[in-house]
């Protein structure tokens, strides 16, 4: 599957970015995730970390215009000219269009949505414990917990807890995706990519099921374009 953006859509907390990192390394192609994006700017004090970090911090979307311009910045960089993963991107309607006319004509898209009940969703959000060194590296608390406390097995970083998983803010974030992102599923949904896959089980086979999805798709086009030359021939 090269050529081709993955786009891995689903509330907070889902297993986009444990799926992604996955998915990325086995494609080999880089895995683009806006939240990551964000939050490595505003360790790094810089004027688009500034500027995002009040809106991350209540659990609010960062203003299209300062997304879409990072991301597509991102995927214009020789690393991501063969397909990237899409982890946080699009969250609203604005963007996923923005995003059809930047892929329009180049690549192809597969959209997966991962479907988890809320009440997972805020038990995940609140184990979870990210590396300072690369916030693609992801545990929890109880369900993956690192080998010693605190320390992350892959590059010995430290581990900490985002300031937007508490409670009060993973409530605001999820409704925000009933909101703004409801819309952008329903969007890839009427085009008829929408992929479901089921979120609520263990990460392994949540993984399964989603190159599953990602491959039956692939053989279905790959069916439509050979029946499209049959007939024009
Ligand atoms: P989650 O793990 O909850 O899905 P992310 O790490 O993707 O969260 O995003 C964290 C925060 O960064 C979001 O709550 C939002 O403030 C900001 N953010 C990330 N991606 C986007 C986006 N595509 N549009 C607007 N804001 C975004
Ligand atoms: P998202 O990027 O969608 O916000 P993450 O991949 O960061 O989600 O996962 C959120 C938390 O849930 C992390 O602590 C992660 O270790 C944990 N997690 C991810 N997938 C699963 C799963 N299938 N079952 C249980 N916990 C999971």
């Amino acid at each position: 599957m090269i050529d081709q953006v993955v786009i891995l859509l689903g509330p907070p907390g889902s297993g986009k970015g444990t799926q992604a990192r996955r998915l990325s390394a086995d494609l080999g192609v880089p895995h683009v995730a806006t939240g990551e994006m964000f939050r490595s700017n505003v360790e790094d004090d810089t004027e688009l970390g500034r500027r995002a970090r009040g809106f991350m911090e209540s659990g609010r979307l960062v203003p299209d215009e300062l997304v879409t311009e990072m991301l597509f910045v991102r995927v214009a960089a020789e690393d991501c000219s063969c397909g990237y993963v899409l982890d946080g991107f699009p969250r609203t309607l604005g963007q996923a269009e923005a995003l059809d006319r930047g892929i329009e004509g180049r690549w192809g898209a597969s959209v997966a949505s991962l479907e988890v009940p809320d009440a997972a969703l805020v038990e995940r959000a609140s184990g979870r414990l990210l590396c300072r060194n690369d916030g693609n590296h992801i545990y929890h608390a109880s369900f993956s917990p690192p080998a010693s406390e605190g320390i992350c097995d892959q590059c010995g970083g430290e581990l900490y807890r985002r300031e937007d998983d508490v409670p009060e803010v993973v409530a605001a974030r999820l409704g925000v995706y009933r909101e703004q992102t409801a819309p952008v599923l329903e969007h890839y949904a009427q085009a008829g990519h929408l992929l479901g896959v089921n979120g609520d089980q263990a990460p392994d086979e949540v993984y399964r099921t989603l190159r599953a999805a990602l491959e039956g798709e692939s053989r279905e086009n790959s069916a439509l374009e050979g029946s499209t030359t049959e007939g024009g021939e």
